[in-house]
């Protein structure tokens, strides 16, 4: 097990097209691992492989978010599939490992039902109501390529932009 280096924004690899997984392999397990130690070390409550640079179809959600139980092993949605999102729209602050410190205002429908693997490769499907649903769709989005400062206009863009690269600056 190892704790990765967190892929910061604008890093292209955030942005790489991702790779289905074919089965759970030693490399799959090592890789979950990896996220694993990395979301601990970090404190996220969900991580996505292009944030440790594999381009792989696979985010890890805090079991404590994902399932209530706190302590329980993290759990892997991989090639997840969006079934369904419903409820209402909301508009509440996201936060991101590749965006340290940054925080943006993002609306997201309430609810969203996902099918995925499992870490024991078996399909499940799960349904996420408020941060649930949220964290679900969020590192959903991360296997697209899809990212925060895609929600915002141009301008803030930029600030968070300058904010980030005053920040690398100073490690
Ligand atoms: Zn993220």
């Amino acid at each position: 097990m190892a704790v990765r280096p967190i892929v910061v924004w604008p890093d292209p690899r955030l942005r790489e097209e991702t790779s289905e997984v074919n089965g759970i392999s030693d490399e799959i397990l090592t890789l979950y691992k990896d996220l694993w130690d990395t979301m601990i070390a970090y404190e996220g409550i969900g991580i996505a492989s292009p944030q440790i640079g594999e381009p792989v179809k696979m985010f890890l959600i805090d079991a404590g978010v994902a399932l209530g139980e706190k302590g329980a092993d993290p759990v892997a949605f991989i090639n997840p599939e969006i079934v369904s999102t419903g409820g209402e729209i909301e508009r509440n602050e996201e936060g991101c490992l590749s965006f340290p410190n940054i925080y943006v205002p993002i609306e997201r429908p309430n609810q969203a039902t996902i099918r995925a693997m499992g870490i024991d490769g078996q399909i499940f499907e799960i349904e996420g109501r408020e941060l649930l649903a949220r964290a679900l769709l969020h590192e959903y989005d991360h296997l697209t390529g899809k990212l925060m400062v895609d929600f915002v206009g141009p301008l803030k863009k930029r600030m968070i932009k300058r904010k980030l690269a005053r920040a690398a600056e100073e490690d």
